[in-house]
């Protein structure tokens, strides 16, 4: 099975008109088909109204930076892109709650006011109510710092729980809005399923982030096209999108990796099409094409995560794209912000 890639012609190249039409707000599918597809010239035109948009909304140019900490590598799902897969061998861990808040006491003190929390997915009772005392003792601890987590499916009584406990925003990407490759990459889980997740953290209070993958076997122009469209059908307030990268130990490891151009082009148009959501740059860019995580910037992105808040010892487990996968550090990323002339804001960005 191949991945989407439908070869840019001399007309692609050409025609323009698409940017007029995304200035004036014309989101039809032959406008988004085109932006989909520029490249060269035409892309950097792209990137361009995409970081107007982005100033327009946010003009301090400043770029949110998180730190992550990967609590947990346990999954019940069997995500064919994953390598972290029930069943797919690698060693897991679980973090001890006490050492989770020691970390972001750490990280506090160094002036990190953004923290994520990110697991497998894990819906046992003994493991939710280890992340609500988590949640709990952070926030008791440092009631300005933003908590997001990213821990997957959970029913609506976890979602309330971990509400309750303190956290600000949920991420609970959607993938792809297309049932048929939801359900062929995700044969565990259902888009009905996650969809109604969606719902519910956008429901209960939850400032919310989702997404998609591009690259993926199966997927075509048209259906990335879908996932734009389903991303505003939700309020949410952040937006990304991720590159698939076939990971040593994943199911489709012998698939070919995702055209990172059509990342930086989705990315854009997610700027263009919801200018005041929040979006990453993520490490998948930067491991798909060096200084792709500037790109990304460039392309109208505004957050950025720092992997400082995984013990050195966990990091090589929790392999989310590949285990020699590209975990960026500070110098790095104060790099890339500096040349796309945006500053880091440890602090939270509304
Ligand atoms: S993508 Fe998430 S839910 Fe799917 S197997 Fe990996 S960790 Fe589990």
């Amino acid at each position: 099975m191949l991945s989407v890639i439908e070869p840019m012609t001399s007309t692609h190249a050409r025609d323009m008109s698409f940017m007029d039409s995304l200035r004036k707000g014309d989101f039809s599918r032959s406008v988004l088909r085109a932006a989909l597809l520029v490249r060269d010239e035409g892309q950097q035109e792209l990137f361009a109204l995409a970081r107007q948009r982005r100033s327009e909304c946010f003009p301090a140019e400043e770029v949110e930076a998180r730190s992550v900490v990967e609590i947990s590598n346990v999954c019940q799902q069997g995500c064919h892109y994953c390598s972290m897969a029930k069943g797919s061998g690698i060693k897991r861990y679980v973090m001890k709650p006490e050492a989770v808040v020691e970390m972001a006491d750490f990280l506090y003190q160094r002036g990190r006011r953004v923290m994520l929390l990110q697991s497998g997915e894990n819906q046992s009772k003994a493991w939710i109510e280890a992340c609500t005392k988590i949640v709990s003792e952070m926030k008791q601890n440092h009631p300005d710092q933003e908590l997001i987590l990213c821990l997957g499916n959970l029913s609506e009584a976890q979602y309330v729980k971990l509400k309750e406990a303190g956290a600000d925003r949920y991420i609970l990407k959607f993938e792809s809005s297309v049932k048929r490759l939801y359900e062929m990459w995700k044969p565990t889980d259902t888009m009905e399923e996650r969809l109604r997740c969606l719902k519910m953290l956008v429901d209960i209070g939850f400032k919310t982030g989702s997404g998609n993958m591009v690259g993926m076997p199966g997927q075509t122009i048209d259906d990335i096209i879908d996932d734009l469209i389903c991303m505003g059908e939700f309020d949410l307030t952040m937006n990304s999108c991720t590159v698939f990268i076939p990971g040593e130990a994943c199911g489709y490891r012998d698939e070919p990796i995702g055209d990172v151009d059509f990342a930086f082009n989705l990315m854009a148009l997610m700027r263009i099409m919801f200018p005041n959501r929040l979006m990453p740059t993520t490490s998948c860019l930067e491991r798909c094409r060096p200084g792709g995580q500037f790109i990304g910037l460039m392309a109208g992105a505004n957050t950025v995560t720092i992997h400082d808040g995984t013990p050195e010892n966990y990091k090589a487990m929790f392999p989310i794209y590949s285990t020699k996968r590209f975990a960026p550090g500070n110098d790095h990323l104060l790099d890339a912000v500096a040349n796309a002339k945006m500053t880091i804001s440890t602090h939270p960005l509304q």
